[in-house]
């Protein structure tokens, strides 16, 4: 059977004044906010907090200068990334752009887009959203019906989309939307045929009706195309491309701390509740958890070498999104069973809020970016089993 293999990450020594200094940022930003709020992790949104951090540099950290970049080490973004998310820090206005919309841009977009675009994402003015997903294509992405028209030149050019997008995190807060859609043949053509556009969701013709998650929150949406005619320089890279984007934006999407970090603040919250003399059989309980984290942290960090590297992990990334997912819903569960409490969202006592946000978001882990059984399929064909 082949093995997966995981390469050392790079070295970390030099990151540690970094660290620190995310550290005094985070203390002060973050001395008012509540673990309630802090439980959110990468979904708490906040346009302000966004631009001081861009103002800092710590946006489109490993970007080239010239697109408002810093041109850092991919595992000095890293160091930024994880104390963010492990202090909870309201990172959604620039978090998606940062993490796959603006690589996918670098990658693939046009000298016009990275211009006009990723100087925005690096300051924190530009929020994006996915488009991916659809009412009825969500793990089998390939069954895309969103389908865009090449406009004729003598009647203006550039493309007419119609379709439904669904589950859209943040559109309502967004810019701009990377969509993913089918641009030649039908559904019998599957992964062929397909492109990736560049929608200012601005544009007439685009409705964007909210939808509400288990706890009743606003994060996602239904976002509907209705005759939506977009510039011929929408596009981005080749026509026809778009599955192989798709995948490689991914492997941005399914491989970082975001992926292992989401029950952080409950994490935080049973020890703070468990107090400095725990019992035996809860400080193994928590010795367990602290042990799958490091080694999450391992892997993550390889996936992020490899990225900076230019290669492409679809594996290693699937398997730290599966592991990572079943490490954020055991720590409600577990959590759950040390500290006897109500999960209660209103609750003035922090463990209580906290369980029951995380509770009521742990069923999404194992979904979004990919669902579990997707995830175990895509590695079980890595290692010849399918
Ligand atoms: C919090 C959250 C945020 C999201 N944000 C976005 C976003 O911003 N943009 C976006 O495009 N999408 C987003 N999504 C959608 C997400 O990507 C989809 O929910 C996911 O891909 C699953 O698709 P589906 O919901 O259509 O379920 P389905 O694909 O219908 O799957 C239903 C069940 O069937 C199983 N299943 C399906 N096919 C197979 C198979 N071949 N073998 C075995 N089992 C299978 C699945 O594992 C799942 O358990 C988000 C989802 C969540 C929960």
């Amino acid at each position: 059977m082949p093995r997966i293999a995981f390469p050392p990450p790079p070295a970390s020594d030099a990151t540690e004044a970094l660290r620190a200094e995310v550290r005094d940022f985070l203390k002060t930003e973050l001395a008012d906010r509540p673990p309630r709020l802090r439980a959110e992790s990468w979904n708490g949104f906040d346009r302000a907090f966004s631009r001081r951090m861009g103002a800092r540099g710590w946006i489109a950290m490993t970007w080239p200068k010239r697109y408002g970049g810093n041109e850092r080490s991919a595992l000095e973004r890293y160091v930024v990334l994880e104390e963010m998310l492990a202090a909870g820090a309201p990172v959604a206005a620039h978090w998606i752009a940062d993490r796959q919309s603006g690589p996918l841009l670098l990658k693939n977009g046009t000298e016009e887009q990275r211009r006009s675009i990723l100087p925005r994402i690096a300051s924190g003015d530009c929020t994006f959203c996915i488009g991916m997903s659809e009412p009825d294509s969500g793990s089998d992405l390939a069954a895309v019906r969103t389908r865009a028209v090449p406009v004729p030149k003598g009647d203006g050019g550039g493309w007419r989309v119609n379709g439904t997008k669904l589950w859209t995190t943040y559109a309502h807060h967004a810019q701009y939307m990377i969509l993913f859609c089918r641009t030649d043949g039908g559904a019998e053509d599957r992964q062929g045929g397909t492109s990736q556009l560049l929608v200012d969701l601005s544009t007439p013709g685009i409705t964007i009706r909210p939808i509400l998650d288990l706890s009743g929150a606003h994060h996602f949406n239904e976002v509907v195309f209705e005759d939506v005619l977009l510039p011929e320089d929408a596009l981005i890279g080749q026509r026809g491309d778009g599955w192989t984007q798709v995948m490689g934006e991914l492997a941005f999407e399914r491989s970082g701390p975001d992926r292992f970090l989401s029950s952080m603040a409950l994490l935080t919250e049973l020890v703070r509740a468990l107090g400095p003399s725990p019992s035996g059989h809860a400080a193994v309980a928590v010795g367990r958890l602290v042990g799958h984290l490091i080694v999450l942290r391992r892997l993550s960090r390889s996936v992020a070498g490899m990225l900076d590297k230019g290669e492409n992990p679809t594996l290693q990334a699937s398997l730290v999104k599966d592991l990572g997912a079943l490490f954020e819903q055991e720590i409600p569960e577990i959590a759950r069973q040390l500290v006897e409490a109500e999960p209660d969202l209103d609750s003035t006592r922090d463990f209580s809020a906290v369980l029951a946000h995380t509770v009521m978001n742990a069923p999404a882990f194992s979904l979004r970016g990919g669902t579990r059984e997707i995830l175990r399929g895509i590695i079980a064909r890595g290692l010849g089993l399918r």
